[in-house]
């Protein structure tokens, strides 16, 4: 399993939500995939649960429940962690390929069709406002009931939007999904104030360095 190459504690709870959609916000628990700045926040069970609570995936009640849950259960902690990067992992897939304007593998497609199913056949149609919600009880199907509002959420961007809007974070050792909800559609980062001034900051450099050896 990859970890946190800092050795810093997770920020499943406090990660910036900055892609739009949730599936991608989902993906972007890790940052740096394979790289040598890799940072991972999903490390263990409790991670999980934490992420989905700060998501607003989960109540804070099924937050605390499902904490005492997998703290009770090392299985069921080890499965919600690994059926969560599975799903996290094929969304990324899916994700960055169609932001490279490249068809996303069918494996990806097939897997993120089969995770819904599976999830949504412990769902319940529920009354919301005026219309319906699919809701799941996170007491009994606690990883249901956090993938799959995530898998619902890619494949509605997937069914229903403008896939030219799915972007991949330009900065170095970054790779964050998002959805582009601009209007001129030029979104080119996570997050300004951080890949953005980076590059700013390497472009001022860059340009400092060449006048430098060109004078
Ligand atoms: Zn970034």
């Amino acid at each position: 399993m990859t970890t946190d190459r800092t050795g810093g504690p997770s920020r499943a709870s406090s990660l910036p939500l900055v892609a739009s959609e949730l599936a991608f916000d989902f993906t972007n628990t890790t940052s740096d995939r394979g790289g040598p700045s890799q940072l991972e926040h999903l490390r263990e069970g409790r991670d999980v649960v934490l992420w989905a609570r700060h998501a607003k995936v989960i109540s804070d009640s099924d937050r605390d429940a499902s904490l005492a849950a997998v703290e009770a259960d090392a299985d069921l902690a080890a499965r919600l962690l690994a059926e969560a990067l599975d799903l996290r992992d094929t969304i990324y897939r899916i994700g960055a390929a169609i932001s490279r304007r490249q068809p996303p593998a069918e494996e990806d497609r097939m897997q993120l069709a089969a995770i819904h199913a599976h999830c949504l056949a412990s769902a319940r149609l529920s009354p919301f406002g005026d219309g319906f919600v699919w809701r799941w009880d996170a007491s009994q199907t606690l990883s249901e009931a956090i993938r799959g509002p995530i898998a619902l959420s890619a494949l509605t961007v997937l069914t229903q939007q403008n896939l030219a809007r799915i972007k991949q974070c330009e900065g170095d050792h970054c790779g964050w999904l998002f959805f582009d909800t601009t209007k001129n559609r030029l979104r080119r980062w996570c997050e300004m104030s951080v890949c953005g001034n980076r590059a700013k900051v390497r472009a001022f450099r860059q340009r400092h360095f060449e006048a430098k050896t060109v004078s």
